[in-house]
Parts: structure tokens; sequence; C-alpha cells
């Protein structure tokens, strides 16, 4: 196992299996291109070692060119392309070769693909030495592929973690992290935050209700606070990109923790969808969504009454109670398909004590 950066990498794909891989592509290319005098365009940077092991078993006349597109921030392909280098011969008329360290999405290809069909080229084709078929988004096909691989973070052999790792002879794959992270979900009124308390002390997990961040930021008067404050009020939703960037940042303030409990979050899919790929990037995921389940009627009886010592203003108005179920009910549902398609639903019955309530969610958290 190695650490690049704050990430910790395992051994995924050996010299030999590499060298396999770049001599199945070879063969066919010595078939298909060794009287074309092709010109092999490499994309840099991480393609760089793949090219050169590749072009040296080349048995034809070739020239080489070199191209650079970044649309990569981090750990996930923005999707924006950035910066371009030209490319150089002319490439009017000749047959070419694209070729990658990765495909994933497929994002640079389109830009790649422009300039080559600007410039006149008589044929192109695509050589990656890995290609990752569930994350291709494009329709261009992939010519020659050396190793189809899962959707995984990798490093080595060229490619990097926010520059290192390229140096690497072997290719690493991000380490799935041990945090257990667990989604509390219910109607408000539902025990989330009572049943939280005590979950997070049983499994040594950070409790992050996203209500409460809330809260805390309208008490001390911040920007954020005063963003959500008149949302808040009405029992409406916070808008999604706010609640967001809140989340990560409350996440990335413990490094260390063994997991999280989101109480509150997310709410709609898009916040559901955020929160997956955050994770991804860490190597982690949703272990489990679990929903409290209780009747409206007996719902709107608890929040009323804890409207009385409370102080929320949304605590206190039956017809702001009724629209925050509404809320629940149109957006925040929804969730329970997202969960249950990656069959990561539980629903727990929240009527009861608390202490009974409690042991059925540790029956489920012991299963996951
Ligand atoms: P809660 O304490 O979870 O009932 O949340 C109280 C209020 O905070 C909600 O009615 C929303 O206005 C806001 N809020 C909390 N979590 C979210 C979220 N994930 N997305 C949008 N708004 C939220």
């Amino acid at each position: 196992m190695i650490k690049l950066h704050d990430l910790f990498f395992e051994k995924y794909i050996s010299e030999a299996e590499i060298n396999q891989a770049i001599n199945g592509v070879v063969v066919r290319l010595n078939v298909e291109y060794k009287d074309k005098n092709p010109v092999f365009l490499i994309v840099l940077n991480g393609a760089f070692f793949f090219a050169s092991d590749l072009i040296k078993r080349f048995d034809g006349d070739c020239e080489m060119s070199f191209i650079k597109v970044a649309s990569y921030d981090g750990l996930s392909s923005s999707g924006e392309i950035t910066t371009v280098m030209g490319a150089d011969p002319v490439l009017k008329g000749r047959s070419v070769i694209i070729i990658e360290d990765i495909v994933d999405s497929g994002n640079t290809f389109e830009t790649i693909i422009e300039i080559l069909e600007q410039e006149g080229v008589a044929e192109y084709k695509i050589a990656t030495l890995f290609y990752k078929p569930k994350a291709y988004k494009k329709n261009f096909p992939i010519d020659y592929i050396g190793l189809e691989i899962e959707n995984d973070f990798i490093v080595g052999y060229g490619l990097d973690y926010n520059g290192l790792g390229r140096n690497l002879r072997e290719v690493y794959k991000l380490k799935p992290s041990r945090m257990k992270n667990l989604v509390l979900f219910g109607p408000p009124g539902a025990g989330k935050g009572t049943q939280a308390d005590v979950l997070k002390e049983k499994y040594n997990l950070l409790h992050i209700s996203t209500g409460d961040v809330f809260r805390y930021n309208i008490k001390n008067e911040t920007e954020l606070g005063s963003l959500a404050k008149s949302f808040m009020d009405q029992g409406d939703l916070v808008p999604d990109q706010v609640t967001i960037d809140m989340l990560k940042a409350e996440v990335e303030k413990n490094p260390e923790a063994n997991g999280f409990i989101f109480d509150g979050f997310p709410r709609t899919e898009s916040q559901a969808k955020a929160l997956d790929d955050f994770l991804a990037e860490k190597g982690a995921s949703i272990n489990g969504m679990i929903a409290i389940e209780v009747p409206e009627n007996l719902l709107v009886e608890r929040l009323l009454k804890r409207g009385e010592t409370s102080g929320r203003a949304d605590d206190q108005d039956e017809s702001k109670i009724r629209n925050r179920f509404n809320e629940y009910e149109t957006k925040t549902a929804i969730l329970k398909n997202y969960y249950a398609e990656q069959n990561k639903y539980y629903g727990v019955d929240g009527v009861g004590s608390i202490e009974e309530i409690t042991s059925r969610l540790c029956e489920v958290i012991d299963t996951l």
C-alpha cells in the first residue's frame, strides 16, 4: 500500500499485466498500420509511458506528435477542457492514432477529434491502455484497448493523483475506506436527532445535521445563516448548492472520522448524487439509508409539542409543519427509490419508546 498526498492506494495491475496489455495492442497495430506511416498523437501527460513502450515495439515507419488537453481536477473528471497544446507535424491526409493512457468519461476526445477533423486527417483511431466501460459517456469507438477496468481511480505508470504517482511501475487503485456512513432518514419529527445522538456514541461516528448547522449559522449571524434563514423560516428547502457546499465543508473538517451519520441530508436527488460523488473521491460510500417511519398525525402532535420548548419558528405553526411534510413527500421521498435501487434502503418502525427504536436501528446497522 502507498500513500499519495492524503489518500491510500493499493496494488492493482502488475508490470507483467501492463506489458501483456501493450503487446495485445501492438500486435494489431503492426498488422494494420505497418505500411501506413501513421502519426502517433500522444495525449499528455499520462500517456507518455504507454506511448513509449508501445511505439518502441511498432515495426513500421511512424511519426509522433504530442497534444495536451486537461479535464481532470483532483479525482473526478470535471468535464471542462481547460488547456490544449497544438499538434505538429502537419496532420492533413495522415492516419492518426490517438494514444491515451485511460479513457473514462471520454470528455477529452471531443476536443481532440474536433482538431483532427479541422486538420483534415485521412482517418483517426483511438488506442488506450486502460478503458472504463462503466464511466464512458461518448459514442466514439475505442479501437484499441489494452485492459478494461472497473470504475476505480487509478495511479501509476504515467497516471497521477494531483501530480504524484506517475513514476510507479505498477498501477494502484484507491483503497476503499473503512468509514461507515449512514443516512438517517424520515419526516420532520421522526426522532432522527434523538436517535443519532445515541448511535453516534455506540458506533463512534460523527453526526452531521444540516438543520442544526444552519440553525447554528443563523444564531451566529454568519453569511450562510442569512442565506438560509428565509427558506428555513417558511419550511422550504435551502437551495441545493448552498447545502451541498456546507455539507462538504463539515465533512472536510473531520478527516480522521470513522464515518458519519447524515441527518437531514440528502433531501433531494441532486444532493444524494453529490454526496455519492464526494464520498467516492475518498474511496468511501453510503453504507445504508435508514428511514424511521412514523404516521403523519403522530408527527404533527410531536412537533407542536417540541415547538413549545424548542423556540423553532417552523415547529410552532401547523401550516408550516404541513409544508415541511409536503416538501418531504414531494422532494425527499424520491430518495427512497434512489437508495433502494442501490439496495441500500432500510425502513424501520419509528413508533415506540426511544430504546425500542434504537434497538431496531442497531439491528440494521450491525449488518452494514
Ligand atoms: P431539519 O432540522 O432537518 O428539520 O431542517 C430544518 C430546515 O433546514 C429545513 O426545513 C430546511 O429549510 C433546512 N435544511 C436542512 N437540511 C437541508 C437540506 N439537506 N437541503 C435543504 N434544506 C435543508
